[in-house]
């Protein structure tokens, strides 16, 4: 018989969110009448605007028409939607052939795993989101888990401590750094100075960072960089990793992109763009013109005034969840709240309790879904994740509960 593919057999946990599901599903089998809320998996809930909506459907009904018909386009994307990505996202820090369009964020952070192969070296911010490390698990580059960690894999703490920015000097030479700003799930987004310190660690230790900057649009601080290339010398070392769902409710709709500058080369001299270009033709066959239409939209005037609006609502979620978890009911708990208003998260931290306790406790209590923070890192531990990604209604209501909590 055919041999399992090692990397599966060395993955160790169950993917975070399917356990948080399963838990879901048996408590409401088990109290049919609980009208559960939830706060945990990041996925967004409002419908989509009318313009960027009206766009795709537009496209779909040409799509019908001798004139509008097309089929496959460049593996690379739309040629108009990468020069307006290029434009009004990186105005003279990137160029359209450095933008490559794909079918989401995720898939493209699996798709770099087979650009770097089995041996490079990994570093992670702990805690993180679970794919940069189990994807590195499935392709052999993170190695075996030995109880504290995969082998592979340098784990950066980011705690209260260092203010959730990590100590890099932690990290061995020529080493693939998966970063992600604002973070899922801290919610803290880096500063320039931080940022300055990362992109200058690559340059002098031959490292290449993996950039996921999917949140970036809920940057509210002026000061805080929206691309890692407003950063001098990140052309040289980072590759950014973005995505429509966060900020356009495209979580179903399926798109995103990737920034690969011309500057960043192999130890052999290979520009990696022209290998990423190589990935796309071969291993991806482009993302859906209907949705590509989306993306266009997106990005012209109206669209982002939509899109601003949308994630607006969503701060304001985040707002009225860190109002009820600052109240008394809970600071008298010696609970904290970690929450900078640039993200869709608030990372709270329950002294004294494990992360799946107190899930369990606030599902059970206040029949609320959170995510455990020590499913992205062991140093997430006792934290829980509250994502802003709902109804207002059912926020408030959430926030309610919440606020009568006793534990
Ligand atoms: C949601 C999320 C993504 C996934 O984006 P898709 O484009 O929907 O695949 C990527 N990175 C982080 C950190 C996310 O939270």
């Amino acid at each position: 018989m055919i041999e399992r593919n090692e990397g599966f057999a060395n993955l160790t946990a169950g993917y975070l969110f399917p356990e948080v599901a399963k838990r879901r599903r048996e408590y409401q089998a088990a109290h049919p009448e609980a009208k559960i809320i939830s706060l945990g998996i990041g996925n967004t809930t409002e419908p989509l605007t009318p313009h960027i909506m009206q766009a795709m459907v537009d496209y779909a009904k040409g799509l019908g028409t001798k004139e509008g018909y097309s089929g496959y386009g460049d593996e690379q994307g739309n040629t108009v939607l990468r020069s307006k990505i290029a434009e009004k996202l990186y105005p003279g820090m990137a160029s359209a052939d450095e933008v490559f369009i794909s079918d989401g964020a995720k898939c493209d952070i699996a798709r770099i795993q087979t650009l770097f192969g089995s041996k490079t070296k990994i570093a992670v911010q702990d805690p993180a989101y679970p794919v940069y490390v189990d994807g590195s698990v499935i392709t052999g580059a993170a190695g075996k888990n030995d109880g504290n960690g995969y082998k592979g894999v340098t784990y950066l703490p980011c705690t209260e401590e260092n203010g959730f920015f990590p100590d890099l000097s932690k990290i061995g030479k020529d080493t693939l750094i998966y970063f992600c700003s604002p973070n899922n799930p801290t919610g803290v987004a880096s500063t320039r100075d931080q940022l300055k310190k990362l992109v200058d660690f690559a340059n002098d230790n031959g490292c290449i960072i993996i950039y996921d900057s999917a949140y970036y649009a809920f940057i509210r601080d002026n000061s805080i960089p929206k691309t890692i290339y407003e950063i001098e010398g990140a052309r040289k070392c980072a590759i950014e990793i973005n995505s429509f769902s966060k900020l356009a409710g495209f979580t179903g709709v399926r798109l995103g992109w990737s920034v690969v500058p011309a500057d960043i080369k192999f130890a052999d001299g290979t520009p990696v763009k022209q290998d990423w270009n190589r990935v796309a033709t071969t291993l991806f066959n482009g993302a859906s013109n209907i949705v590509q239409a989306g993306g266009l939209a997106c990005l012209d005037d109206e669209g982002m005034k939509e899109t601003k609006e949308l994630v607006d609502y969503y701060l304001e979620n985040a707002r009225l969840m860190e109002k009820t978890l600052k109240g008394e009911n809970f600071a008298s708990r010696n609970v904290k709240v970690f929450y900078t208003g640039d993200s869709p998260y608030l990372w709270v931290k329950f002294t004294g309790w494990k992360s799946w306790d107190i899930f369990d406790l606030i599902l059970d209590k206040c029949n609320v879904v959170t995510t455990p923070g020590s499913g992205f890192g062991p140093a997430g531990e006792s934290y829980l994740r509250f994502s802003c990604f709902g109804h207002r209604a059912d926020v408030e209501e959430a926030c309610n509960r919440l606020s009568k909590l006793e534990f």
